[in-house]
């Protein structure tokens, strides 16, 4: 077995397989710099196994562990030559959480962890620096009260805020020793008080206070709820690292930083960051003080007069610069760095590789492609297929007419409107009544998390652009803009005001987080363009997949939308949306209510010419392409009339009286309808529907073909199919309509009949269907429902449950469940030992997810359909599907 506690130096910590599961990101990264030679405080890590053990341990920490400990702080003390609660030459220590993926909601880092009433006596006199000394014990209490002993922060903020009232003070850098001495004294009084225990003076018990708390944080309710958003599993479990403390508060020498190799919201080729001088720890993120830009073009063009890191410490930034370089090369990809100036010596506390925008995400791949750093498989692997969404999704019309209200910092891009709120109960509250929210806060911490999950947009009056808001944003794929400092919050009045207005909680504003404008109102938006360096990707990604993509549509605007984005054709154009339309619902509904058959095909007659009016656009935006159609579907309820005013509507059209048809109602009705009269024993109890649609997709075709247009390639596909006998008598329907069609207009049309694949005795049964079917479309929407007997419309009440009882680790109409995937590996099988030529295609939900294309590469299916703003999303998976065969 591997050590359980490791220093960050150890050539034992290169040979762990997987290192980042076993020392947790940050520690397995910090070792790897060590190794590479780049200045890193001394530490070690406690690894993951430990949690487990402490879990299993009825959460202590066994002594034999606490032994390894103070074996691995000698170390640490010979190479800084300090000692751990030394009253000449005190060692300070971070005690530092980190998950395998790094993850907000788990414990806060304890800085300055070591100081008591003793050792800070001695810090001051060994800096000559008592503010400093005083500074890092207050933040010290502060920390370790809140996150080890629970005491809320508000008290000690409270505690200072007061303070700098009495001394007519703004900031706290404007607080000198005597000040922080008074409030030291007043935090331990605090601690007291809340906790009825004093603060802990014994520096080990600090210690093994800090490493516990940080396992207990991992099931903490932020810990837990980031991990179900996330799909992070349970047993993972968190490292601890620690690591002996480097200031950046010691004076105006001193700084603490985050840096990007890149910009993290463009992809440009340019180090993007923050820093503060005379600062320590999270002060950068927190938002209370302004931080400053690292280069000094970032704050040219941010029209910034506080001087850049490049300007005001130029040969620290130096070193940093070429030690980013260093690590980007080392990881081949951009990194997220977290360093320390102190004396204006360089520390690095952190590296991992950065979140990112979609849309730097693509240029990052494809410039580093372009740079020989990684190659284009690596660059198509590299992308999230489902942060691509971000990039799709409309922007503002900059043609529209707009009122700005205010300006923040760009921090997470996308245009997003909603209602204003400023708390996240309220999001998570509107948002369950399908309502579009802006989350508007002071600031953002990981007690927002699911607020901000649930607003469309979030906007911030504080924080920069690494800020937890914008960090969290741009990882969610939610735009953002945060640090406006031009908008005034009052949460009590639930109002906020810039210069110009003053926006009440639900009145409706806009977000642009690409450039920081707040706007009033809602504002048109425009679909974007696959081009660029997103074109580039994409057609790499088209070069590899084997898999086609297909979309689903039945408008003429969306089949255009799907093919602008490079569908492949329809792979689903349900017929029965075409109804809904105004005009020919009352058409439909007589159809509907007819009691005999040559009722029936009089209605059906008034609807064929739309029917064929829609079908002729949609097969010549596909041309060339092939497009399923398929016949009506949904049970005959749907289309019936609900309300008095359209059931008389319909009465004087049929010429019946209302009783008449109030009562045809009632015998259409159904217990069940979803199991009952619909699909294709729709086709078998009245033919003539489905005569209509097959009439009017020929004649559309005919029709085209007589134009001298290119059309698209007709496949007509049955619903609903359990049985071989079925697929029979209604393939023989569609020959016969289009040989009648053909023969009428003397044109010879190719199409294809088949059917979809959506009920388990389908699937079971593939071989006897195939036999009729020249395709099978897995319709794994319907599939899912049938195989596990759950309608998808009634899961909502009860599918968390059954997720926070781990019986579905994720919503199964959303991927694709190993059962599902069985009953589809059965029809496969089968229906090639058929029909080896059969063409295989899903058109479910699931064509559209990542996950369940990689199965449908897998099992050799030939098309994936899904809905035209997830096409490219599609191929970038179906590519990444390919690479991983
Ligand atoms: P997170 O996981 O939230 O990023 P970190 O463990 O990285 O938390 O700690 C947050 C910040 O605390 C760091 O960015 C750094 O500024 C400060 N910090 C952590 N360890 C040290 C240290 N050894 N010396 C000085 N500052 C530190
Ligand atoms: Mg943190
Ligand atoms: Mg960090």
């Amino acid at each position: 077995m591997n050590k359980l506690v490791l220093n960050f130096k150890s050539k034992e910590s290169k040979k762990i397989k997987n290192s980042k599961n076993y020392l947790g990101g940050k520690g397995a990264n910090l070792s790897e710099m060590g190794r590479m030679g780049l200045p890193v405080p001394p530490g070690f890590t406690i690894s993951t196994k430990v949690c487990e053990i402490f879990y299993q341990n009825k959460k202590k920490l066994n002594s034999k562990l606490l032994g390894e400990i103070k074996k691995e702080l000698k170390i640490i003390e010979k190479d800084v030559s300090k000692k751990f609660g030394d009253l000449k030459n005190p060692l300070l220590l971070s005690v530092r959480s980190g998950a395998r993926v790094s993850m907000p909601g788990m414990m806060d880092t304890i800085l300055n962890l070591g100081l008591n009433d003793k050792t800070v006596v001695s810090l001051a006199k060994k800096t000559s620096n008592g503010r400093f000394a005083k500074d890092s014990y207050r933040r010290f209490i502060q920390m370790y009260g809140n996150v080890v002993m629970g005491v809320e922060n508000y008290h000690f903020e409270e505690l200072i805020e007061n303070y700098k009232l009495t001394k007519g003070v703004l900031l706290d850098t404007d607080l000198d020793e005597d000040d922080w001495d008074g409030l030291i004294k007043d935090f331990k009084k605090v601690v007291k008080e809340k906790t009825k225990k004093d603060f802990p003076q014994n520096v080990y018990q600090q210690l093994f206070g800090a490493i516990n708390a940080v396992f207990l944080s991992w099931e903490s309710n932020r810990a837990k709820v980031y991990r179900k958003l996330n799909q992070i599993p349970s047993e993972w479990g968190t490292a601890v690292n620690v690591q002996s403390m480097v200031f950046g508060n010691m004076g105006s020498d001193c700084a603490t930083g985050v840096v990007f190799t890149r910009n993290p919201s463009d992809g440009s080729n340019d180090i993007y960051g923050e820093y503060l001088i005379n600062a320590q720890g999270e002060d950068v993120v927190a938002g209370t003080r302004t931080p400053q830009y690292i280069t000094k073009k970032a704050r040219l063009d941010a029209k910034v007069n506080e001087l850049s890191m490049q300007e005001t410490m130029p040969e620290v930034y130096k070193e940093l610069f070429k030690i980013l370089k260093k690590l980007e090369k080392h990881y081949k990809d951009m990194q997220d760095v977290e360093f320390t100036v102190e004396n204006n010596k360089l520390w690095i506390l952190q590296t991992r590789s950065g979140k990112r925008t979609a849309k730097s995400a693509v240029k990052i791949a494809v410039d580093m492609v372009k740079e020989k750093l990684i190659s284009k498989k690596e660059a198509v692997l590299r992308i999230d297929p489902n942060s691509l969404d971000t990039l799709l999704h409309p922007t503002l019309d900059e043609k529209s007419s707009i009122e700005v209200i205010a300006n923040g910092l760009p921090a997470s891009p996308g245009a997003a409107s909603g209602k204003v709120v400023f708390t996240s109960e309220e999001a998570e509250r509107l948002n369950d009544m399908m309502q579009d929210v802006i989350l508007v806060r002071l600031e953002t911490s990981p007690e927002d998390i699911q607020g901000m999950h649930a607003a469309k947009g979030i906007l911030t009056a504080r924080g920069g652009m690494t800020s937890h808001a914008a960090v969290v944003a741009r990882g969610m794929g939610r735009p953002c803009v945060s640090g406006s400092s031009e908008i005034d919050i009052n949460y009590e009045q639930k109002i906020f005001k810039t210069s110009s207005k003053e926006i009440k909680e639900g009145d409706i504003i806009t977000i642009d987080g690409s450039t920081g404008r707040i706007i009033l109102g809602n504002v048109p938006t425009v679909k974007p363009e696959i081009s660029g360096d997103f074109s580039k990707l994409m057609s790499w990604a088209d070069n590899i997949r084997k898999l086609k993509v297909r979309t689903n549509s039945e408008t003429p605007l969306d089949t255009k939308t799907a093919r602008d984005f490079g569908a492949e054709g329809i792979g689903l154009c349900r017929t029965e949306h075409m109804f809904f339309d105004e005009e020919r619902i009352l058409s439909v509904r007589e159809m509907i209510l007819s009691k005999t058959q040559e009722d029936r095909e009089k209605a059906l007659k008034k609807l064929l010419p739309h029917q064929k009016k829609d079908f002729k656009e949609i097969f010549k935006i596909m041309h060339g392409l092939p497009v399923t159609v398929r016949l009506l579907d949904p049970p005959l309820h749907e289309f019936l009339p609900k309300s008095q005013k359209e059931i008389s509507e319909v009465a004087s059209v049929v010429g019946a009286n209302i009783k008449e048809v109030e009562s045809r109602i009632e015998e259409l009705h159904e217990q069940n309808p979803m199991l009952g009269h619909r699909g294709c024993r729709l086709g078998i109890s009245f033919p003539e529907i489905y005569e209509m649609q097959c009439r009017a997709i020929f004649e559309a075709l005919c029709d085209l073909k007589n134009d001298k247009q290119k059309f698209a390639y007709p496949e007509i596909m049955i619903p609903l199919v359990s049985t071989e006998a079925e697929i029979k008598i209604m393939k023989n329907l569609v020959i016969n309509t289009a040989r009648k069609v053909q023969d009428e207009n003397k044109i010879k049309i190719e199409f294809l009949v088949g059917t979809m694949i959506e009920l388990p005795r389908a699937a079971i049964k593939a071989k006897d269907i195939a036999k009729h079917a020249e395709f099978f479309s897995f319709g794994t929407n319907d599939l899912t429902q049938t195989t596990f007997g759950i309608s998808r419309d009634d899961s909502g009440k009860f599918l968390n449950d059954y997720i926070e009882n781990k019986i579905f680790k994720v919503d199964p109409f959303v991927s694709i469940d190993e059962g599902v995937k069985d009953l589809v590996k059965i029809a496969v099988e089968k229906g090639k030992k058929q029909n080896k030529n059969i063409k295989l295609g899903i058109c479910g939900e699931h064509g559209g997810d990542p996950k369940s294309i990689n199965f449908c590469s897998k099992v050799g299916l030939n098309y994936v359909s899904c809905s035209p703003y997830r096409v490219p999303i599609a191929r970038l998976a179906a590519a990444q599907a390919e690479i991983k065969k």
